[in-house]
């Protein structure tokens, strides 16, 4: 059990998207999760598995030792905060940006301009906080979960920070978007004591997933 080595991964987009980087590390998941109920995944390696998390608990299991090493996007990871992470890899999967959209007809730049306090309606709200204290920008922060998109509509607030990936989502809802705050894709994360106590194990999988990157290639 000492030996196990534990990756947390969050199901869809992450977990597919991570396993040919595992194939090239010589790993191959043995259960399919859209079908499996099991949350704990094995491997042909029998010391390695996958742990199956909410995308938002990927960076907390890694922290404290649920996992060894796990996958998530840069905007859970900024959210979460980095304490005890080590972050050896951008995957440059899973990518988009992290934009700030407004109705079409609300004039975001004139409103800036004027030094006026907005609403912002966001789930990433430290990211939605820095990014405007940078800017010098008054905001309101409202804190949502899910459905951003709904916020300008409904007038609980003038603006969203949200991801953006082809941008329908936003013109499906009358919403355009006005800034862009950061490219956002996927990283890999590492509890900085497992990197020390598994090194060769951790080491072999950060250089087999390097060398499976794009820019490698
Ligand atoms: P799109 O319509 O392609 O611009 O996608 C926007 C919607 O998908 C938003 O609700 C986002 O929260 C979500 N989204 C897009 N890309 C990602 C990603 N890489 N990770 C998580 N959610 C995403």
């Amino acid at each position: 059990m000492n030996n196990m080595l534990t990756l947390a991964l969050s199901k869809g987009r992450i977990f597919d998207e991570t396993m040919p980087l595992l194939k090239a590390a010589g790993i191959e998941v043995l259960e399919d999760p859209e079908k499996s109920r099991k949350l704990i995944l094995p491997t042909n390696h029998a010391n390695v598995r996958v742990v199956l998390v909410r995308a938002s608990d990927v960076p907390t299991y890694v922290q404290y030792g649920g996992a060894d090493l796990g996958v998530t996007g840069l905007d859970t990871l900024i959210e979460h905060g980095t304490d005890g992470l080590y972050q050896p890899l951008d995957l440059q999967i899973a990518k988009c940006r992290m934009s700030v959209a407004v109705r079409s007809d609300f004039d975001y730049a004139a409103m800036v301009k004027q030094g006026a306090r907005l609403k912002v309606a966001t789930k990433y709200t430290t990211i939605a906080r820095d990014f405007f204290a940078t800017k010098g920008v008054h905001v309101d922060l409202v804190k949502l979960y899910g459905s951003m998109e709904l916020a300008p509509l409904t007038g609980l607030a003038d603006a969203i920070v949200d991801l953006v990936s082809t941008g329908n989502t936003l013109k499906a809802n009358h919403l355009v978007e006005v800034e862009r705050i950061m490219d956002i894709s996927s990283r890999l994360v590492v509890n900085q004591a497992a990197l020390k106590m598994k090194q060769a194990d951790i080491r072999r999988i950060i250089d087999a997933f390097s060398a499976a990157l794009p820019a490698a290639k």
